[in-house]
């Protein structure tokens, strides 16, 4: 009888031995290839670096210091490029030095700082479309602020002369898309006119599918914020441009659009933002955006009536030359879409006044409070 066996016992120690010693044989040498390889990748990665480091740009970090500022808080090496195009002090003053000329002149030109990207740093580590520093001077009076997201600057036609736009009417609808987006795009469709969208892009395939929906029709789409949530946004002007790029980000995967206009949440002044205004606005103004506050305000957020709404946009907008209308695309928003077509046929045919109705653009005077 084998089984039970003292020789079966044998075989079996024999067995549990040799498995013992393979199996973690077999993982050491899993283990060891893998680490192989990671170094590999590494050696690789720091070489780049070390590239990148040869283009004559002074880094404020070291090969090194970047190489583990990528390891630790980076994910791919799209985010490290534009972390040590951030860091290189060299390559700051450089920008800093294109980026005056990226004011608005009076004309409206607006010349754009040539962002790093992978396709214009070179085998050779050079970047490409921007020249060495001329001089070293010291950069301390320039805020950090303008350091962050280079490639972020509007895109504004050579000549902006204003539309002579006395007795328009511009219709606005702020923190969109949102599941009433296709019922007030229907309304605009029927009635054939254009209006502009302030976007809380959400980056979902379903947000997407809205705001392309509002591209297609024709409509502007300007920026209006990310989170939409005040006490973040307005924390500081590094905090608002880092809701701004997101949301400006998204709105571009979404439709392909460059925004250049935007709504501050809440308007350019608001309790909110008493501490940051004035840099905020300017720092904005030098990336050449472009914000529109309105001087119609339908409350519909703040819970108004059908019949306030209606009230408020027919008193206001007669009041002034030209109207831009506050309202709402959000998911609250079933009064706004009630009263929408009634305002808008009092718009085009109120007997009284003979109103244009139009759409935002760089070409229409901002109006701001
Ligand atoms: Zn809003």
């Amino acid at each position: 009888m084998y089984f039970g066996s003292v020789k079966f016992f044998k075989h079996i120690i024999v067995a549990v031995t040799i498995l013992l010693i393979i199996v973690p044989c077999v993982f050491a040498f899993i283990l060891s290839s893998k680490v192989a390889q990671l170094e590999e990748e590494n050696q690789s990665l720091r070489s780049e670096i070390g590239e990148y480091q040869l283009t004559g740009h002074q880094s404020r970090y070291d090969a090194d210091e970047l190489f583990s500022l990528y390891k630790e808080n980076l994910e791919n090496k799209d985010d490290f490029l534009k972390l040590a195009y951030e860091y290189d002090e060299g390559m700051y003053k450089n920008a800093a030095g294109i980026e005056e000329q990226a004011v608005p002149t009076s004309s409206g030109n607006i010349i754009t700082a040539a962002p790093v990207t992978e396709n214009n740093i070179t085998q050779s580590g050079t970047i490409n479309g921007l020249d060495e520093p001329e001089e070293e001077t010291p950069n301390s009076g320039t805020p950090s602020y303008q350091m962050l997201y280079p490639d972020l600057y509007a895109e504004l036609p050579e000549n902006i002369i204003y539309n002579d736009d006395m007795d328009y009417v511009y219709l606005t609808f702020d923190d969109g898309p949102s599941k009433y987006t296709k019922d007030i795009l229907n309304y605009l469709k029927a009635y054939d006119i254009k209006a502009t969208f302030f976007v809380v892009p959400d980056g979902s395939e379903e947000s997407n599918a809205r705001l392309k929906a509002i591209a297609d029709a024709g409509h502007t789409i300007g920026i209006h914020t990310a989170t939409h949530e005040y006490d973040k946004i307005y924390a500081s002007v590094d905090a608002y441009l880092e809701d701004f790029k997101i949301a400006y980000d998204r709105v571009y995967e979404a439709t392909g659009l460059k925004c250049n206009l935007f709504r501050f949440p809440g308007g350019s002044i608001n309790d909110y933002n008493t501490e940051i205004r004035d840099e905020l606005i300017a720092e904005m103004t030098r990336r050449g955006f472009i914000y529109f506050d309105w001087n119609v305000d339908s409350s519909d957020a703040m819970g108004a009536t059908w019949t306030e709404m209606y009230n408020n946009v027919r008193t206001q907008t007669m009041d002034v030359n030209r109207a831009v209308i506050l309202m709402h695309d959000y998911n609250g928003g079933w009064n706004t879409i009630l009263v929408l077509e009634d305002i808008i046929k009092w718009i085009i045919g109120n007997g009284k006044r003979t109103f244009h109705v139009g759409q935002l653009s760089e070409f229409v005077k901002p109006v701001q409070f």
